[in-house]
């Protein structure tokens, strides 16, 4: 029945779901959301939002969202006061402080969390406890593409907005599936195509979008650097280069032009399993076009080689001058969380403050520690993946967790867990009792996105508001209160008593969103970074003039293909792909919670029928996955989808926990992991 009474209150707010960032209406009756509505006129998704922004938000009012803080007493988490819990954590956290030094603690920070509260989980982190080690889940997805545009164009972001998709003739899509990962843009790129675009799709999977695609290169997993050098080495043979643009404006081509001699068609289809007339269709299409666009995701940047998979795809819109001038279309990574590219432009990372200012920089580290007043460390901290291995050591002691389910949604989970274990003491702060919570000593009750005040970053570089619809459930609160109080209980004070103070503080520290406030945001809307002055908007399309390296060119790259980490046998013939569901997110803590779990209750295995046919797997029977690292069972669904000889999973499920398996593999240059390739060896299970 439709409930006819008045809406109490309408609220516009940024999506915390994925890194699109869609503007949402949140329609409230009675202290409950009636509905959620893509708010019209919005600049990234104009009137539209996808299933999950739209419906998937009755978890905030789950029966087990946490509304008070958990202490463990005897082994046991139980409900706590919030003096207690408190109290707790500031004695601990400063005893382990004063006893094995700063460094003997971490803090993994949260790309669910606003940009405010990243900037302030810094700031404790730094001042309060002492020490930079601190990171966030980009170093599990995109910090290949922080490291990859910034050594090839100066900043760790995409150049150019959503929106120029909209004049681009040919997109080159690699490593991303946006119609399930990022709907709103996955339907951009479909619009675009129908008006008559060009599409190149690269992905070892037959996606909704490379079924639509003028060429589809079905790349081997692990592959990506052999087929960029061998498309770059096609548009040098066929010349299709901006001579001006490379004269001008790059360096590193003559160097790049040797390296690419043994990347001939011929070669490429051998290392990828591609074929070569594929390799010329696709290289012809981004060639010849006026404005050809690179959008890309996880499938380029989650490798053992992810950061040279960046560079030598920017390769190519540097050799077609497609980047850093006027109508340009540029290169789009697509961040996966919702403020995955904000949680790093705040500093929470473990070499950079705030606008990746470098911590080993005298004369930066002095301007923050006199807003401070306290000393800023000047040794680089932890990465998440060296977090863990330095818990198993006892170099590390405790760790702090925000809104991160790093049980299930890091690599090589038995790995994780054992690190969890042998931490003296834990913090988590989450919505629910997730996986990482069951192994804390201290939870706090979080806040949801629906319930917060502050901003986001999405993936083209838009700080866009973030406002509360709700008031957060019983006792439960937002990370930016619990720092302060956490903050407040070692007898310190961060300062920033409110959000808008907050990004107000790390504006004035930080030249690149200098011209940035919560009051400007209200006024005028989303505003892209760099925005130095408030005066001008922020900058949508990067390098018109020049390129933020130390030259201001444009940096091509020789990097030459590696093999990933792992690699098949006759024990484990299988390469598993990790990747996303349309109807759900991340863990699956919030859309598990929602109606969207009716449609996908739980996760399968996609296996080509002809190997199911072989191991005498049929549809809907369960299989026992076992990689190098660990073992999970799945229920099978063939489908022509995957290539033989190769596997797909997500890892939404607790109950599926494909995480077992994954290898901990990490890109060389950023410790990012490989998920997207793993060694697997599949059977059926008994049946009895
Ligand atoms: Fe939210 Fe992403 Fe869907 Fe937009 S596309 S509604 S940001 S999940």
């Amino acid at each position: 029945l439709l409930d006819l009474r008045p809406i109490t209150s309408t609220t516009t707010t940024t999506c915390g779901y994925c890194g699109v960032g869609c503007t949402l209406d949140v329609h409230v009756r009675d202290d409950t959301i009636a509905a959620i509505t893509p708010a019209h006129g919005a600049p990234v998704n104009r009137g539209h939002a996808c299933i999950k922004g739209r419906f998937a938000h009755t978890f905030i009012q789950a029966e087990d969202r946490l509304t008070a803080p958990l202490v463990r007493h005897n082994g046991q988490l139980v409900e706590s006061t919030w003096d207690e819990a408190l109290g707790l954590v500031a004695q601990r956290l400063a005893a382990i402080r004063d006893q094995h030094g700063p460094d003997a603690i971490a803090m993994i920070s949260s790309a669910r969390a606003t940009n405010e509260e990243n900037y302030l989980a810094q700031k404790f982190i730094r001042t309060v406890i002492g020490t930079n080690s601190i990171d966030n889940c980009s170093r599990l997805c995109h910090a290949p593409s922080a490291a990859g545009l910034t050594a090839s164009f100066g900043l760790a972001g995409g150049t150019n907005p959503l929106d120029d998709l909209d004049h681009t003739d040919c997109i080159l899509l690699a490593g991303a599936n946006p119609t399930e990962a990022h709907p709103v843009v996955g339907a951009r790129i479909k619009q675009r195509v129908l008006a008559g675009a060009r599409l190149v799709v690269i992905d070892p999977r037959r996606t909704e979008l490379a079924a639509l695609a003028d060429v589809h290169l079905q790349a081997a997993p692990g592959s990506n650097v052999a087929v960029f050098n061998g498309l770059a080495h096609l548009l040098v043979e066929e010349d299709h280069l901006d001579h001006a643009f490379l004269d001008h404006r790059t360096t590193g081509f003559d160097d790049l032009a040797t390296l690419l001699a043994d990347y001939p068609p011929e070669a490429v289809a051998a290392i990828a399993d591609v074929r070569s007339a594929d390799l010329v269709a696709a290289a012809r299409l981004f060639g010849q076009a006026q404005h050809p666009a690179i959008v890309y995701g996880l499938g380029v940047t989650e490798h053992a080689h992810g950061t040279d998979g960046v560079r030598t795809l920017a390769n190519l819109a540097i050799l077609r001058g497609a980047v850093g001038t006027t109508g340009c279309c540029g290169i789009l990574p697509l961040r996966g969380q919702n403020n995955v590219q904000g949680a790093s432009d705040m500093g929470a990372l473990p070499d950079v403050l705030p606008g990746y200012q470098h911590i080993a920089a005298p004369a930066i580290r002095a301007r923050f520690e006199r807003a401070w007043g306290r000393p800023v460390p000047e040794r680089p901290g932890l990465r998440i993946p060296q977090m863990f291995d330095a818990a198993l050591s006892g170099e590390l002691r405790a760790l702090y967790v925000i809104g991160e389910d790093i049980a299930q949604s890091d690599p090589n989970s038995g790995h994780v867990r054992a690190a969890l274990d042998a931490c003296e003491f834990v913090v988590c702060h989450d919505v629910f009792r997730s996986r990482t919570a069951e192994q804390a000593s201290v939870v706090f009750p979080a806040a949801s996105f629906l319930e917060k005040d502050g901003t986001f970053v999405n993936f083209d570089r838009r700080f866009q508001r973030v406002r509360p619809a709700l008031a957060p459930p019983g006792h439960a609160s937002d990370d930016f209160n619990v720092l302060q109080q956490v903050a407040q209980a070692m007898g310190a004070d961060l300062g920033c008593p409110t959000p808008a103070a907050a990004l107000a503080e790390c504006a004035s520290l930080t030249p690149v969103f200098a011209g940035l406030s919560h009051r400007r945001l209200e006024a005028e809307g989303p505003l892209h970074w760099p925005c130095p002055t408030s005066d001008r908007p922020g900058e949508a399309v990067l390098y018109l003039d020049r390129f933020a390296t130390p030259d201001g060119k444009a940096a091509l790259a020789a990097r030459p293909y590696l093999p990933s980490g792992e690699q098949p046998d006759a024990d484990f013939p299988f390469l598993l792909i990790t990747g996303r569901r349309l109807v759900h997110y991340n863990t699956g803590s919030m859309t598990r919670r929602t109606a969207n779990l009716e449609l996908r209750p739980a996760e399968t295995l996609e296996i080509h029928p002809s190997d199911a046919a072989r191991l005498d797997i049929t549809d809907g029977t369960d299989a026992i996955i076992t990689s190098r690292w660990g073992q999970t069972v799945l229920t099978a669904h063939l489908t022509t989808d995957v290539a033989p000889g190769q596997v797909f999973a997500a890892f939404h499920f607790p109950t599926a926990p494909v995480n077992e398996l994954t290898s901990p593999h990490t890109d060389t240059a950023t410790d990012c992991p490989e998920y997207k390739v793993t060694a697997v060896h599949i059977q059926p299970v008994a049946r009895g």
